[in-house]
């Protein structure tokens, strides 16, 4: 719940009357009129390069939903605010992202998984709770690639996403090993996974391990890699969080190396979908949300 608000007696008071802000928005959009449309968006800074909007208008088009998705750049400082007004407003939920995915956890209470991971991406402003829907992202490609998420899993990272995925593998009950450039950020986080242990990244050793992710930002927009090609084998499943570029260096070397390939827009993908489910109550249309996700890719 958001903290000292009672968030659904506001929503419930506020949603007839729908700020000009988003009456705009659906007039120029051509969407439903804003006494019935349902507001979903994301709280960013910046947000500027989302591919959330497309993704998640592409459902509701799929489904007939009457819904816009709009992006929001509040002031670092003003995320308390910026929330209340949504909840206020009657938008039904946001995502989070960078700079207040932990920060969120100081308004938002979140569900047991989010907290023990201390990060919240998806806010649910009708039920108040807030979630962290990357580690679904995690688990969920794998399973659209048929991968089996058992034995040993290698994270390579130990930031935002390095967390998410490693809690994800950890609670699939896989052994997890996590790399990180700053080791000491590595045993932070092993300390307080499932099963896991926390090396440098000159110590990575892939011989044995089952599923790599990729959850630093080496990669992105370069020819980069963090794991050299002589590392991977036909029995890895790789998942590179980087999705800019879609085929990385990393992607690139292990499906050579005769690996399983999982490029990131699938965990991108799969946390909207989850969040899409976790807002709607219902299957979200997971082809058509990745059409829309890989044409701005
Ligand atoms: P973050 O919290 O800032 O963490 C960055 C991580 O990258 C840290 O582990 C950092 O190591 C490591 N790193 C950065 N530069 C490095 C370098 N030159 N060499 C080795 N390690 C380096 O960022 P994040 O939110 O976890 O995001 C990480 C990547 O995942 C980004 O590319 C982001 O776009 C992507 N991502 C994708 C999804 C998705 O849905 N596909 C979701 C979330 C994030 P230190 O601790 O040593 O600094």
């Amino acid at each position: 719940m958001l903290k000292g608000v009672d968030c659904v007696a506001v929503s419930t008071i506020c949603y007839r009357g729908m700020p000009f802000m988003i009456a705009s928005a659906n007039a120029y959009a051509g969407r439903g009129t804003a006494s019935t449309m349902d507001v979903y968006g994301l709280l960013g800074n910046p947000v500027g390069h989302s591919l959330s909007p497309p993704m998640h208008e592409a459902a509701y088009d799929a489904l007939g939903i009457d819904a816009r998705y709009v992006t929001f750049e509040p002031d670092p400082d003003d995320l308390e605010d910026a929330l209340r007004g949504a909840c206020a407003l009657g938008i039904r939920g946001l995502n989070v992202t960078i700079p207040f995915k932990e920060e969120v956890l100081s308004v938002v209470d979140p569900n047991p998984l989010a907290a023990r991971i201390g990060a919240v991406n998806t806010v649910d402003l009708v039920d108040n709770i807030g979630y962290n829907t990357d580690v679904a992202g995690v688990v969920r490609a794998f399973e659209h690639h048929d991968v089996t998420l058992s034995g040993t899993a290698a994270v390579i990272g130990a930031g935002g996403a390095g967390r998410a995925a490693s809690f994800a593998l950890a609670d699939q009950g896989m052994t997890v090993r996590i790399y990180n450039r700053t080791r000491a950020r590595a045993e932070t986080l092993a300390a307080e996974v499932p099963n896991a242990s926390a090396l440098g990244l000159d110590d990575v050793d892939l011989d044995d391990v089952d599923v790599l992710v990729n959850a630093t930002s080496v990669g992105m927009e370069s020819d980069e890699t963090p794991v050299p090609a002589e590392n991977l084998h036909d029995g890895l499943a790789v998942l590179d969080a980087v999705y800019r570029p879609i085929e990385t260096r990393l992607l690139t070397d292990a499906e050579e190396s005769g690996a399983v390939t999982v490029d990131g827009a699938w965990m991108l993908l799969f946390q909207g979908v989850e969040a899409f489910e976790r807002w709607t109550g219902r299957d979200a249309p997971v082809d058509e949300m990745n059409a829309a996700l890989r044409a701005e890719l």
